[in-house]
């Protein structure tokens, strides 16, 4: 099947038809690059079976870039369906809107839902982290889009114009450790439950884990398409990943080793036994990216790939890179990859409790819990009577101040920074992420943490968010629920409030989280709540 100029939704069509339809990464910089990626599609759109989709990066590695909007027209002019990166990162919700709208009216139809990379230098000097929406909630915004938004406009109720996204997201396959991994998966349920329609991995050079992916996917009933993505790296760039210069990227020394003596001609072939690889065991298609690779390289992997067709099961030296104390979610299984239909190997031991979360969950349970002797009597005297939670005076009641020791312990123990729209119990007071987590998350972690665990933009802390699964487990407590749980955008009329206050008076998240299922009746297009 041919592109079709006037519908523009080659990507869309052939992911919903099962064609295998490559996508090719073009990273924009500041704008020293612009003719190379221009040149990248000029090619692309004069060749006859040539890339047809093109995805392009929204400000990645945490450094100033053109936005996506910057290229976009040119790939629909030249006749192409653009892939476009959305970054929670640098924009509130507010300008995220904007942005979607401003893509919805440039024609763009497919989106990439990120969180985004830790920030890196800007103009003079390091650029002050902005994380609001995290991909997660840009996703759910998106399914909002999808009917439309209503908001008042002085007296009257208006509806923004529904705008249906083809919109997918992302996840690491490739942690090195249990909690790291399990907390990808049970996000990338998320993600898919909030609206995702397509899943396009984090690049990584081990087939064996991301097979798991697709097992992982199936047997957990994830019917989106998966995407592999193949990145062919430069010695160089292999380096910066393996620093954690460039953030969530598991490169072995084995590879780096392989790098030093290779030249262009073998990292393209390492790239065609990949795509390979991954056509043979039923990717829906493949995202391949790689710096400064021309169009004529994209369509020589395409083309080895083919002659390759069945003959990498007996390469997988080239395609397993592993690293020490590398763990899988499955039992070995053939030819060097998982068994999928092994048994999950989680550990069995089941971490220690900390006194913060002794003490903490018996105060929410006889004090906070709804419907707990705490809460029946000191919510009616915590009511903001009509008054909205913006209005300071409300909070000037004696019972207000009874409940400030709460802060002081919150701050002490948690690390409470004071957002007031605390999620502290669905995390089992494994701590503030508003303060532990670089990026502010309250979905899931990103996929930037580093192979021992650390977080990707502060390497001496522990990803909170695996302290949040081993505290799960400690306290007896499901870790499944974050597949499930949405927790909606922070409040900020409630910034520097008694988070203790708010709960008890229903004016934080509490009340609002949804507890989503993927929805598969219309053709992977949907979640429920
Ligand atoms: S704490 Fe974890 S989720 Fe947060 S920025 Fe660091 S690596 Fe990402």
């Amino acid at each position: 099947m041919s592109f079709d100029r006037e519908r523009g939704d080659y990507f869309r069509s052939g992911l919903q038809e099962g064609r295998f339809v490559c996508t090719a990464e073009l990273v924009l910089g500041r704008d020293h690059n612009v003719s190379e990626a221009e040149r990248f599609v000029r090619e692309a759109a004069a060749t006859a079976e040539g890339i047809r989709v093109i995805g392009v990066t929204d400000l990645p590695g945490g450094n100033p870039a053109l936005p996506p909007e910057s290229f976009t027209s040119f790939i629909l002019q030249q006749g192409l369906d653009p892939l476009v990166h959305l970054s929670g990162k640098d924009g509130n919700r507010a300008f995220i809107e904007g942005r979607l709208h401003t893509l919805a009216r440039m024609g763009v139809k497919n989106l990439f839902a990120l969180t985004g990379d830790a920030h890196k230098e800007g103009f003079g000097g390091r650029s002050k982290p902005v994380y609001d929406l995290d991909s997660v909630l840009i996703l759910w915004l998106l399914q909002a889009m999808r009917t439309g938004l209503e908001y008042n406009l002085g007296a009257r109720t208006v509806r923004t114009t529904p705008f249906d996204f083809f919109a997918g997201a992302v996840v690491n396959p490739y942690k090195v450790r249990e909690p790291d991994q399990m907390m990808q998966f049970y996000k990338l349920q998320l993600k898919i439950a909030a609206g995702a329609r397509f899943i396009i991995p984090q690049l990584g050079y081990n087939l064996r884990k991301l097979y798991e992916l697709k097992q992982y996917m199936a047997r957990e009933g994830l019917d989106v398409p998966l995407l592999a993505n193949i990145y062919v790296p430069t010695l160089k760039i292999a380096q910066m990943m393996q620093s954690g210069e460039l953030a969530g990227c598991v490169v072995t020394d084995e590879l780096i080793r392989r790098l030093e003596s290779e030249k262009k001609p073998q990292r393209l072939e390492r790239a065609a036994l990949m795509l390979a690889a991954v056509k043979d065991l039923g990717f829906a298609s493949a995202h391949i990216g790689g710096f400064g690779l021309t169009h004529q390289d994209f369509m020589a992997v395409l083309e080895r790939a083919a002659a390759i067709g069945g003959g990498w099961r007996g390469r997988m030296d080239e395609l397993v890179f592993e690293s020490p104390q590398q763990f899988y979610l499955f039992p070995p299984g053939e030819g060097g990859l998982s068994d999928g239909a092994g048994e999950y190997q989680l550990a069995k031991v089941k971490p220690r409790r900390s006194w913060t979360q002794v003490l903490s969950s018996q105060v929410h349970d006889h004090l906070i819990k709804k419907g707990s002797v705490g809460e029946r009597l000191l919510s009616p005297h915590l009511k903001p009577d009509g008054m909205p939670a913006s209005r300071p005076s409300f909070r000037q009641r004696v019972w207000h101040a009874l409940l400030e020791p709460a802060t002081l312990y919150r701050k002490a123990t948690l690390g409470c920074v004071g957002c007031g729209d605390c999620i502290q119990e669905h995390v089992n007071y494994a701590g503030c992420t508003m303060r532990w987590c670089y990026k502010e998350l309250r979905n899931g972690p990103c996929g930037g943490s580093r192979p021992d665990g650390s977080c990707e933009a502060h390497p001496e802390l522990p990803c909170i968010w695996n302290l949040i699964y081993l505290s799960t487990l400690a306290m007896g407590d499901d870790p499944k629920k974050f597949a499930h749980t949405l927790i909606p955008p922070r409040d900020w009329c409630l910034d520097n409030t008694n988070a203790l206050a708010n709960r008890l008076a229903g004016l934080d998240n509490a009340g609002k989280r949804q507890w989503l299922e993927a929805d598969f009746s219309r053709g992977a297009e949907g979640s429920k709540s």
